[in-house]
């Protein structure tokens, strides 16, 4: 090959990641604006998994229905009302019929390639399995594994990636678990939108003040609700404790901005 023709070959080369890079961004801001401009409803699909460590997701998956998830659809569009967005109804979160495959696991440890190459793979995943037949698909998607409790007393970390607009979460399958588990879905539903966590990861401390629901209260403690990406109150200064359902549960204005329901000051 000529000198020539190698220095054509390689703008080629470098013009086609431009591009795919340019795609890549172009994509990514699209669906940040498109889903964070409240114009109209935006489309929310819970689609359960049996994680398959004992008989009670099985069990759990084939008997949830759309009411079982409908605080998460209030919990929201209640929120965003307080905030001043008029639109009739911000969010609708719809029950899907329960999926077979397993999401693609992550692993915490690994390198930023690992994670890239986790993420692709879960954009894949959340497609090949959010269409299921005579069903538009959502505009986001949470898979939700749903753990036997006798058999699973923790599980692993549930993600939402704004890249994708995807979520995983690990629920427990047991009926007095279904209102904090709508909390965890919540948490994963407001990162696909670009909310951030407002915990210390280390401590699991909520941050004062974008972490408390109460941040002005006299005296500060104990705090009564909890900021949505905290994800727990603070007792007091040490002690920190999960909500049990929603109810308890409000978006602070740091959250507020990241999803658009208020312009930065
Ligand atoms: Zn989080």
């Amino acid at each position: 090959m000529s000198t020539g023709s190698r220095t054509v070959w390689r703008n080629v080369r470098i013009a086609i990641l431009l591009f795919i890079l340019a795609v890549a961004a172009y994509s990514n801001w699209y669906d940040r604006w498109s889903t964070t401009d409240w114009d109209e409803t935006l489309w929310i699909g819970v689609f359960p998994i049996n994680a398959n460590d004992g008989a009670a997701g099985e069990r759990y998956v084939s008997v949830l229905t759309t009411q079982d998830l409908a605080d998460i659809e209030s919990f929201i569009n209640n929120e965003a009302r307080r905030y001043g967005i008029t639109l009739d109804r911000p969010v609708r979160v719809d029950l899907y019929p329960p999926v077979t495959e397993m999401p693609p696991e992550h692993d915490a440890t690994g390198n930023v390639f690992s994670t890239m190459w986790w993420s692709l793979k879960m954009r894949m995943y959340a497609r090949r399995n959010s269409h299921p037949p005579g069903r538009a698909p959502p505009q986001i998607r949470v898979f939700v594994l749903y753990h036997d409790p006798s058999f699973s007393q923790s599980v692993p970390h549930s993600v939402g990636l704004q890249k994708g607009l995807v979520g995983v979460v690990h629920a427990f399958a047991e009926r007095s678990a279904t209102r904090a588990n709508n909390v965890v879905i919540a948490h994963e539903i407001l990162h696909t939108l670009g909310a951030t966590d407002k915990y210390d990861l280390a401590s699991l401390a909520p941050l004062y003040p974008i972490g408390y629901a109460q941040p002005d209260r006299q005296p500060l403690y104990p705090q009564s609700l909890t900021e949505i990406m905290a994800g727990r109150y603070a007792v007091d200064a040490h002690t920190f404790e999960m909500p049990a359902s929603l109810s308890e549960v409000r978006v602070g204005e740091a959250t507020a901005l990241e999803i658009r329901w208020m312009k930065p000051k």
